[in-house]
């Protein structure tokens, strides 16, 4: 019955069931995750996204928005069966606004074709995260992601403006207004970027775009000692213009990406203890010429450093090919990997990396860390061996434990941009009192009664 109302809805071909489901949809890129549901939808408009919801609260059924499923918490996976409403179909660039500096685009927009067509106009949006190829914006601002570039331009959250959102009531709402300042009332907008799909559906948003940068220069540091490396992100961050990356790759993970690595790749021969690769971008090469040029004068008082200024693009490329490779390399050899993307304070990073240490000796794991230096968010992989799994699995559970009290001790949080879904919510309370988690599922309880909007994610239900 529900299966034929649905079909109404959004027209039979965007309807499926059993085994007219493709496998993708059952999984997303989390580690181990996968999960049953009974029917997918793929609506193509905001009405019919409306009208898809409206029916689930008819019928009391659960709903899973899913974007590109890319996210890496099990978000998308639905906990407790029902519908998969896929946004696939909602994919157009509405509107480009260069006087007004915005963008107006579909939620089911993939991210690299929203920067692409932004580009095309002759302007630019930095938050590219490493699944731009697949991820959706609507997925994005539901994790609140962020990319390389974040140190310098901020998260997902500083570019969404206002928000088109089907409510679990089936209700359309806009968050917010078409404008850069906006003190009226609570930020509805704010609430929703990185909401994990629990408060409501994004059809459509509101994004600030900005004015190309003309031109950019990565240099890549190779140190011979983290601490120096870990001083030199807190040096290096306070040269103006502020470079818009600032990537740590620590020794662990140096050794695993070294056989993808081109045989050119700088100061590879050399056994550094870690690189810290910078980009800058700006309007004009003496601006960066000069930031660089204070960038060697802060390193000058470090110690024992090199230096490889790329001078052209493909040398550019070829430093940021050990970020690019470290996909591969972590299931090479039958390598499976769950990635903890807790942030400390950027001055906590050293004793943080200190703790990974002993926290890797008491459990015997193998543990690689590497990303986003200057804003804390140093992502550490913990690999397990595939075949090993069954016997190994129990350990993650303490190890994942262990290293989030480390990052909230120091001040952090467990999350910098993968958010919670199902995958991290038993760590929840290392971050938040009972208050806390209170006020949380009261948010959730006032805009979903009835529970049905990806139920079972994001905070553990009272
Ligand atoms: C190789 C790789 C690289 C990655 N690199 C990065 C990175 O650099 N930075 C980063 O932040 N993340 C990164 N990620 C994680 C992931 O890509 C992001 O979390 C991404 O934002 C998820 O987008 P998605 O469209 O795939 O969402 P999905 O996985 O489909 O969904 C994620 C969550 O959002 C909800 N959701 C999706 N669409 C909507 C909507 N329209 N309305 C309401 N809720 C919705 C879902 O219910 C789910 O809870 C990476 C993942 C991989 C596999």
């Amino acid at each position: 019955m529900l299966f034929d109302v649905l079909s109404d809805t959004v027209g039979p071909l965007n309807v499926f069931r059993d085994g007219d489901i493709q496998p993708q949809y059952f999984s997303d890129q989390s580690f181990g995750c996968s999960g049953a549901f009974d029917i997918l939808v793929k609506p193509a408009s905001v009405e019919e996204v409306s009208g898809v919801v409206r029916l689930c609260n008819e019928y009391n059924v659960p709903v899973t928005p899913r974007g590109g499923g890319t996210g890496v918490t099990g978000g998308a996976i639905p906990a407790r069966r029902g519908i998969v409403l896929s946004l696939e179909r909602l994919n157009r660039v509405i509107s480009i606004d260069k006087r007004n500096r915005y963008a107006i685009v579909e939620s089911g927009t993939i991210t690299k074709d929203f920067c692409s067509m932004v580009e095309q106009h002759g302007m630019y949006f930095p938050v590219n995260p490493g699944s731009m190829a697949k991820s959706f914006i609507g997925g994005n601002i539901a994790e609140n992601a962020a990319g390389i570039r974040s140190c310098a331009y901020g998260t997902f959250v500083e570019f969404v403006m206002n928000l088109e959102v089907v409510l679990p009531s089936g209700e359309i709402i806009w968050t917010g207004a078409n404008v850069h300042k906006n003190a009226t009332g609570f930020n509805l907008t704010k609430l929703f970027v990185g909401s994990e799909g629990v408060l409501g559906i994004i059809t459509k948003a509101v994004i600030k775009i900005l004015p190309k940068p003309a031109v950019n220069k990565v240099l890549v540091i190779s140190f011979m000692s983290l601490a120096e490396a870990c001083r030199a992100v807190l040096d290096l961050s306070m040269i103006s213009p502020v470079a818009c990356a600032v990537e740590l790759v620590t020794r662990s993970a140096i050794e695993l990406a070294a056989p993808f690595l081109p045989a050119n790749y700088p100061f590879l021969a050399t056994d550094p203890e870690a690189f810290l690769i910078l980009e800058w971008e700006g309007s004009s090469n003496a601006a960066i010429e000069s930031a660089i040029t204070s960038a060697f004068d802060v390193l000058d008082k470090i110690g024992t450093v090199r230096v490889f200024v790329a001078k052209t693009a493909e040398e550019a490329d070829l430093i940021w090919s050990i970020r690019r490779v470290m996909g591969d390399a972590m299931v090479s050899d039958n390598w499976v990997y769950r990635d903890i993307d807790a942030v400390v304070p950027p001055s906590a990073l050293h004793e943080y990396l200190g703790m990974l240490d002993v926290i890797k000796l008491k459990y015997g794991v193998r543990l690689i860390c590497f990303g986003h230096a200057m804003d804390g968010n140093l992502h550490t992989m913990l690999l397990l061996s595939r075949d090993k799994i069954a016997l190994e699995g129990d350990i993650i559970d303490p190890v994942l434990s262990e290293i989030y009290t480390a990052a909230v001790q120091l001040g952090g949080t467990i999350s910098g941009e993968h958010g919670i879904g199902s995958l991290q919510q038993a760590y929840l309370p290392i971050q938040f009192n009972e208050k806390r988690l209170d006020i949380m599922r009261r948010i959730k309880v006032a805009f979903d009664p009835l529970n049905i909007l990806n139920p079972g994610k994001l905070m553990l239900d009272s």
